[in-house]
């Protein structure tokens, strides 16, 4: 039996990677696409025997990883960015295949992103010094120790844009690593560690498994030989994620979902605020960082309306490979399911849709806006992870960080105004890990990433990221 499926035309192996070795499973799940659900293909169903082998792995490889001279691990981390380069088309199709976001977006944004993951913080590990400072005439001097094997578990919706984001930091750290992909999307995973062998990644430094949520994870985030773990995706998952790896106090780094504000003032640049607006679309609204609920000044919410809901119309929704196409598909039948479940629950408590709250034909959901939403409401207070945004109106500064700030969540907000110091006065009022002023997206990947409160636990990027995934160790030295 062969292992290599095609994929739009490019060989995926669809076994387990494991110390330098495909590895099979007795099982397999099939992997659908969400374009036109197509079967793909049927992907290694692993288990608590291969997420041990996988950690076995990891752990033989790591005193030698750990070992390598940081100028040579930054060497093959621009290696492995060299081959996310070199089969870059291949890597954007197979991902539009496989999840269903725009073919455009992964050619011109994600995996030059992914590629630049690795650069980086190849990059960023060689300028990481502490500066040596000095106590009663002995020295502190503070390093950066690898930490060990990590366990990483990465949703869909960016599939390998989140794992790189997690990936490069840990490699480059000198830790060994298990990732694990989500089962909705497995493919570019399995890409990655063809390119990784490629570049010269010794064997078990970085182990790819595929499986079911909790069927693999369990075993992955319980085991002790785990030194960290890193997880994107949903708040239920977390927590089990949490329980599971409190018996052995394995650090836990927490990126998870959010229900973020976009605040327009009424001095605004109206337009601006609009386009901000409508970009809440993207993804078909599968974005952690997504702006969900418009907070909108009284005095200009109904020609804002008005203006966002001219230009929604104006979205073009469809196959996620044609260039034209906004808006592509939702990841899954359950996910479609999940979404409408929320809307009509919204529209039978008397939401009112303006535009959108309906299901298209295929795996598609119409952009949504709905109004008259109350603030404790479900369609208020809980993540869609859909084309669905509701607004809010509000009379003045305290109301609207009053709405702003109440949710369980705190992953980032987002402002349009005129009026520098109101977002001053405003930003120091808001409980987000990310606040953008008259701009949405924009990252560099230096600046600290994360939530608080529901939306996560800890911050990754630039040093934070190197913070977490190694062990900080201060020698102190006599005179
Ligand atoms: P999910 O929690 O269902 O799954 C995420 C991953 O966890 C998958 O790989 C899954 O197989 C795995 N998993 C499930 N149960 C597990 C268990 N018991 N042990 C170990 N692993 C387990 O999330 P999802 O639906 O794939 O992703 C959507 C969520 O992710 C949304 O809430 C979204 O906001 C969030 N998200 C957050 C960020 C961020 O950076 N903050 C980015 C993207 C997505």
């Amino acid at each position: 039996m062969t292992h290599k499926t095609l994929v739009a035309g490019v060989a995926v192996d669809t076994r387990h990677w494991i110390g330098g070795e495909r590895v099979a499973s007795a099982d397999t799940f099939t992997d659908v696409s969400p374009v036109d659900g197509t079967e793909l293909a049927e992907i290694a169903r692993g288990g608590p025997a291969e997420a041990a082998a996988a950690v076995a792995a990891a752990k033989a490889a790591f005193p030698g990883w750990a070992a390598t001279p940081r100028a040579e691990r930054a060497r093959v981390l621009h290696a492995i960015a060299d081959g996310v380069e070199k089969r870059l088309e291949d890597l954007a199709i197979v991902e539009t295949t496989d999840n269903g976001a725009l073919l455009r977006s992964h050619r011109r944004g994600v995996m030059p992103r992914v590629a630049h993951n690795f650069r980086f913080f190849a990059d960023w590990l060689l300028t990481l010094e502490h500066e040596d400072f000095e106590t009663r005439g002995h020295t502190n001097h503070v390093t950066w120790d690898p930490a060990g094997p990590c366990v990483l578990i990465t949703p869909w919706n960016a599939p390998l844009m989140l794992a790189t984001w997690k990936v490069a930091p840990a490699l480059a750290a000198g830790d060994t690593v298990v990732l694990k992909p989500a089962e909705w999307s497995p493919l570019t995973a399995s890409l990655l560690a063809d390119i990784a062998a490629e570049a010269g990644l010794p064997a078990g430094v970085l182990n790819v498994v595929q499986g079911l949520g909790a069927e693999i994870g369990d075993a992955l985030t319980s085991h002790p030989d785990v030194r960290r773990i890193s997880f994107t995706g949903s708040v239920p998952t977390a927590r089990r994620i949490t329980a599971s790896a409190a018996d052995n106090l394995t650090p836990v780094s927490l990126e998870l979902g959010g229900k973020s504000p976009l605040l327009v003032f009424a001095d605004a640049d109206l337009d601006l605020a609009v386009d901000l607006a409508v970009e809440q679309y993207d993804n078909a609204g599968q974005v952690c960082l997504a702006a969900t609920r418009l907070l909108v000044e009284e005095t200009v919410a109904e020609e804002f309306t008005r203006r966002f809901v001219d230009k929604a119309a104006r979205l073009t929704q469809g196959d996620p490979r044609d260039e034209a196409t906004d808006i592509g598909p939702n990841i899954h039948e359950r996910q479609l399911e999940k979404i409408d479940g929320f809307v009509q629950r919204a529209v039978a408590a008397g939401a009112r849709a303006v535009t959108g709250g309906f299901r298209l034909d295929g795996q598609y959901y119409a952009p949504t806006l709905l109004t008259d939403v109350a603030q404790d409401s479900e369609i208020v207070q809980e993540e869609v992870f859909g084309p669905v945004l509701t607004l809010q109106t509000f009379t003045d500064e305290d109301e609207a960080v009053r709405l702003a700030n109440d949710t369980r969540f705190g992953l980032a907000a987002t402002l349009a105004t005129g009026d520098r110091a109101r977002a001053d006065r405003v930003t120091e009022r808001l409980v987000a890990g990310t606040v953008w002023v008259n701009c949405f997206f924009v990252r560099d990947l230096k600046a600290p990433f994360g939530g608080s409160r529901h939306s996560g636990v800890g911050r990754e990027g630039g040093t934070w990221s190197f913070d977490f995934y190694c062990d900080l160790k201060n020698t102190v030295t006599a005179p």
